[in-house]
């Protein structure tokens, strides 16, 4: 992107709402990657004329709790209306989704970026239905062809729209990747952006640095992944910025992002409303919400990410790059959580220190989950515990914890059966120590003539006599001691 411009971007997010069945039949929602094609269909999601769609009050309450968590407005009585277009993904030539009054409005999403926290805000959140999934095949023969896959049909979508309020593609990463957390969070989708549960829409635009209009968009479709995404906008905004440059002007067209040539090409001069004949949907009545159900929604909202974020950092005295981790995952957050409160005295930037490090390294080479793990709350919490009453040192600590995560047995247990418990005493130290000493008497006179390096290695060799169990604190202080004596 050329200097001397900025760049307004504005994001449309389809998200599938993972509801038993599908928003107006009662097909069920399947994994499109693991289920047969063309299986969960019946007549509504197949588009038979004459049958007749029914609304999904789970979709509805998963919407409402999405719109909550923005904090949108939620409207008393929304519509569902019919956008009308041909494409062979829609078998009923129409999708019947929210147009003029959508299910909620005017939300915000506070976001983190390099240079601190902004606020997206949210335009509107709707409901509508996905399309059938086309999957083009180019055969060798030069045949070529396409196949649908109506299991898509029907599922539940919510649509998010952003204000145009982000400036830099590291905005758009941000807020796309805290939508995606509270989307977890919230229960209603996986996430799993390769399972297309997730897919973006950019609006992009740039201005000259002093003008205070938004420049002309372009609408950038059908972009399933954060790199297509990213790479579709930043090319986007060199081509954008060189045009204004040489004194061209941007046309408002509708893109689409070519893979295999990193460009975006023009796939048509940008719709306008009227072109869907958007009119509303005769065979549905208007939706209403009632304000207890709202209630109901908002008594039941887990702590938003980004307020679980700074409750880490304010109450917890954790910073930024920790809380982060510690809630991109719901799952994971509880068991820090559940952690601290199991531990007599709870210490957060220890338990934080230990999952960060040590846990997340077990999990992540053996490819699990934190709610696969066998190393409950509690166990980690009396780990913990005879860390702080130096029963143990940090590398007894690190066997023990692999072995607990290897069999799911309780830190005492594992020092008990193995004979682990930290060497403090200093006597029995000391003696080390003299042994040590005894058994190397050249690195000793190497040590006398001034090497005094010679210290860390002696030290290594104390706490390796002891099979790593000494007190490291101990043995330094001792050592010490002993070797100012001999140089005297
Ligand atoms: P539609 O795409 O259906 O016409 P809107 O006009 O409401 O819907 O805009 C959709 C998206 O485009 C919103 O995310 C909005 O923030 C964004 N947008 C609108 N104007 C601009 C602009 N000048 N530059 C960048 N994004 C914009
Ligand atoms: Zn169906
Ligand atoms: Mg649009």
């Amino acid at each position: 992107m050329k200097p001397g411009y900025i760049a307004d971007i504005g994001l449309e997010v389809h998200a599938e709402l993972q509801t038993k069945s599908k928003m107006f039949c009662d097909c069920p929602v399947v994994d499109l990657l693991e289920t047969p094609p063309n299986t969960a269909v019946c007549p509504i999601c197949g588009g038979i004329p004459g049958s007749l769609p029914v609304v999904n009050a789970q979709a509805v309450a998963y919407a409402l709790r999405v719109a909550l968590s923005l904090d949108c407005t939620i409207a008393e009585t929304s519509r569902f209306a019919r956008k009308n277009y041909f494409y062979p993904d829609l078998p009923k030539g129409y999708q019947i989704s929210q147009y003029e009054f959508p299910l909620a409005e005017h939300g915000i999403l506070p976001v983190h970026t390099d240079q601190g926290w902004m606020q997206v805000r949210i335009r509107r959140v709707h409901l509508e239905e996905d399309t059938a999934k086309l999957t083009h095949i180019q055969e060798e023969s030069g045949a070529s062809y396409s196949l649908i896959d109506l299991n898509r049909a029907g599922i539940p979508l919510l649509e998010i729209v952003s204000e145009p309020d982000m400036h830099s593609v590291d905005q758009v990463r941000a807020y796309t990747h805290a939508l995606r957390t509270l989307l977890q969070y919230l229960a209603v989708n996986s996430g799993d952006l390769e399972r297309g549960v997730i897919r973006f829409e950019a609006n992009v635009s740039v201005r000259p640095a002093e003008s205070i209009k938004l420049g002309t968009r372009v609408e950038i479709k059908n972009l399933n992944s954060f790199k297509t995404m990213t790479a579709a906008i930043d090319y986007e905004l060199d081509r954008q910025t060189a045009l204004l440059a040489s004194g061209g002007r941007v046309a408002q067209q509708t893109l689409g992002w070519d893979e295999s040539l990193n460009v975006t090409h023009a796939q048509r001069s940008k719709e306008e409303a009227h072109d869907y004949r958007y009119f509303p949907e005769p065979d549905l009545p208007p939706l209403i919400i009632h304000p207890e159900q709202v209630e109901l929604e908002r008594a039941l909202l887990p702590e938003r990410p980004d307020r679980r974020i700074q409750r880490f950092m304010a109450d917890l005295g954790l910073n930024y790059y920790q809380a982060e981790v510690l809630t991109k995952e719901k799952a994971v957050a509880d068991y820090f959580e559940a952690t601290l409160t199991y531990m007599t005295k709870p210490d957060a930037l220890l338990a934080a220190n230990w999952i960060i490090g040590e846990l997340f390294g077990l999990i992540k080479a053996h490819n699990q989950t934190i709610a696969e793990i066998l190393i409950s709350a509690t166990s980690l919490a009396a780990l913990l515990g005879q860390i702080q009453n130096e029963s143990i040192n940090n590398a007894t600590a690190k066997t023990i914890m692999t072995e607990m995560f290897r069999s799911g047995a309780a830190p005492e247990e594992i020092i008990r059966d193995q004979g682990l418990t930290q060497i403090s005493d200093r006597e029995v130290l000391l003696e080390v120590i003299e042994t040590v000493l005894a058994a190397h008497p050249q690195e000793l006179d190497a040590f006398r003539a001034g090497k005094t390096s010679l210290k860390t290695w002696f030290f290594g060799q104390v706490m390796q006599h002891t099979g790593g169990q000494a007190n490291p604190a101990v043995v330094q202080d001792l050592l010490e001691q002993k070797l100012t004596e001999i140089q005297s």
